[in-house]
């Protein structure tokens, strides 16, 4: 199949990319400091790699772009809202328009995990070397796994702080005294046998009491 250019959106007459996932500076002409108008021919541009293996262009003076999203913009429109560019064969650096488009975060995310790149899904160990077994594994609300006894140790630890805490020891003692307290004061108005209603205007003239 022959490789097909388009203009990239915003740099027309500038760069091109085509539907193999390259980007070229097209020929143009350069105005220099002292006035002279030269020639400069076009080129394909040379991508670097981010961490995860997504290829990053620069097109002109701090304007850096994802290739994967110049090939999207190009062929296929603006990424819709709530939509992220993902690579059907799980190769971040593979931007060929036939291996990209347009899904939720949610789609891209279960992409990950077909194809084993997903960064929960290939740890078998957590930081602390616990293994991931079933019996050593729960998930957060947000469907991430976490380690059972990294939690059980973090939870010991700190019930252990806040034993010889003396601050929090005082917080409790001044919060139970508050509880005490605001039972007791209830009691005694017999709230706990008047209707809801009429309770709160008990409450209502007791705060202004309080304030005056
Ligand atoms: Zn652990």
């Amino acid at each position: 199949m022959p490789e097909v250019w388009r203009d990239v959106p915003g740099f027309e007459g500038r760069y091109a990319v085509s539907d193999w996932g390259r980007v070229k500076s097209l020929p143009h002409y350069v105005t220099q400091r002292n006035g002279v108008v030269i020639p400069v021919i076009g080129r394909h541009l040379t991508p670097y790699k981010e961490k995860g293996g997504r290829l990053i262009l620069s097109l002109g003076r701090g304007y850096r772009r994802r290739v994967h999203q110049i090939v999207m913009l190009a062929f296929v429109g603006p990424c819709p809202d709530g939509m992220e560019v993902c690579h059907n064969n799980g190769d971040a650096s593979d931007n060929r328009l036939v291996n990209l488009r347009y899904d939720t975060h949610k789609g891209n995310e279960q992409d990950k995990i077909r194809h084993g790149t997903h960064h929960n899904t290939v740890k078998t160990h957590c930081i602390h070397r616990h293994e991931y077994t079933p019996e050593n594994t729960y998930l957060t609300k947000d469907g991430r796994r976490n380690c059972l006894t990294c939690r059980l140790a973090r939870e010991a630890a700190r019930w252990q702080r806040l034993k010889h805490d003396e601050s929090h020891k005082a917080y409790m003692r001044e919060a139970s005294r508050r509880y005490e307290a605001a039972h007791k004061s209830e009691r005694r108005r017999g709230s706990a046998y008047s209707s809801p209603a009429k309770r709160q205007t008990t409450t209502d003239i007791n705060h202004r009491g309080d304030v005056a």
